[in-house]
């Protein structure tokens, strides 16, 4: 193991101040991409090579519609959990506007900027909810993005892990592209990552690996990928028309939240306190309820306008 955990120049010509500090990598994606299994591989294959690591993380919000995000912090001596603002070596994003969201954390000089285009739009950037109104996610593409950062990685992992017949290794794909740019062995990261994946999926994830390791290796540092269209996402732009929301009554704890929280007031609790639609002709599909209900008691459905009634109570 070298002294400087990043394969980086810049950390070559100071190899005392760089050895001094730790190396800072922070794993950002919203709930169920893999964020904190991303970052137990960091941390393991870290402490394996035998150095202090500290990890942070918040998951709490995941299904509320927040993001996650873990801080991997590991070197010879590391004294706080959380990585300083402007001090991240490595942002890798599972989702593409949350890499967005903390590219101000990213080291300008020394950081690495590895993220998936794959765009995830939350109920909250639903601003206007009428029909076809236009989102509030970010349209920044990867070519503007990577010419702020000194090296950057956008890649369509999801894609690529659609095309290995899993869409759950993105994570893993992303995790090989981490690893040319932090210096442990290939064969740590494929023992550790075997060590945290279903044991039905090692081969799918090692294969998802050697992918990521491969994506760099063709394209080094690229803007757009030519296989990723970037126009807003096909169907989000204008949502389907016909919303229905179904309601699983032995699933509801009279929380409250979704009553609370709808923005057209569509929903209310009943005699027996258990949520129910009252006027289900004001609901736009937001599928806010469906995001913040805690119990997962809310599914929204967007029918076709002419789907009949059969097609939609099936
Ligand atoms: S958020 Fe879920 S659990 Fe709470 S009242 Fe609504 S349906 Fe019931
Ligand atoms: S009922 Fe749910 S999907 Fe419909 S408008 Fe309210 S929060 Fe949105």
């Amino acid at each position: 193991m070298a002294e400087t955990t990043l394969n980086d120049d810049a950390g070559a010509e100071n190899a005392e101040a760089t050895a001094a500090r730790p190396t800072n990598v922070l794993i950002v994606g919203v709930g169920g991409q893999g964020v904190i299994m991303v970052s137990k591989v960091m941390a393991t294959l870290a402490q394996r090579a035998g150095f202090e690591v500290k990890q942070s993380e918040v998951h709490g919000m995941a299904k509320r519609g927040g993001g996650v995000f873990s801080h991997v912090r590991f070197g010879h001596k590391v004294f706080s959990p959380t990585i300083p603002r402007g001090e991240v070596d490595v942002l890798l994003a599972l989702e593409w506007a949350e890499g967005l969201r903390w590219l101000n954390h990213l080291n300008r000089s020394r950081g690495t900027f590895i993220a998936d285009v794959k765009r995830i739009v939350p109920p909250f950037a639903c601003r206007n909810r009428a029909d076809g109104a236009p989102l509030g996610y970010s349209r920044e593409t990867p070519k503007d993005v990577l010419s702020r950062v000194r090296t950057g990685y956008a890649l369509n992992a999801s894609g690529m892990a659609e095309r290995l017949g899993n869409p759950r290794v993105a994570n893993t794909i992303l995790l090989g592209v981490l690893s040319t740019a932090l210096d442990f062995p290939e064969e740590e990261w494929l023992a550790v990552i075997e060590q945290f994946v279903p044991p039905k999926t090692v081969e799918v994830n090692l294969r998802a690996f050697g992918e990521g390791r491969d994506w760099v290796a063709r394209h080094g540092e690229v803007g757009p990928d030519e296989e990723v269209d970037f126009s807003p996402p096909a169907g989000l732009e204008t949502p389907p028309r016909r919303p229905r929301v179904f309601i699983e009554r032995a699933w509801c704890k009279s929380c409250d939240i979704c009553v609370k929280m709808c923005p057209e007031r569509c929903l209310e609790l009943d005699e027996a306190h258990i949520a129910r639609m009252r006027a289900p002709e004001r609901c736009t599909g937001c599928r806010l309820c469906e995001y913040l209900c805690p119990d997962f008691a809310i599914r929204v459905l967007r029918l076709p306008q002419d789907a009949s009634e059969e097609e939609a109570s099936a």
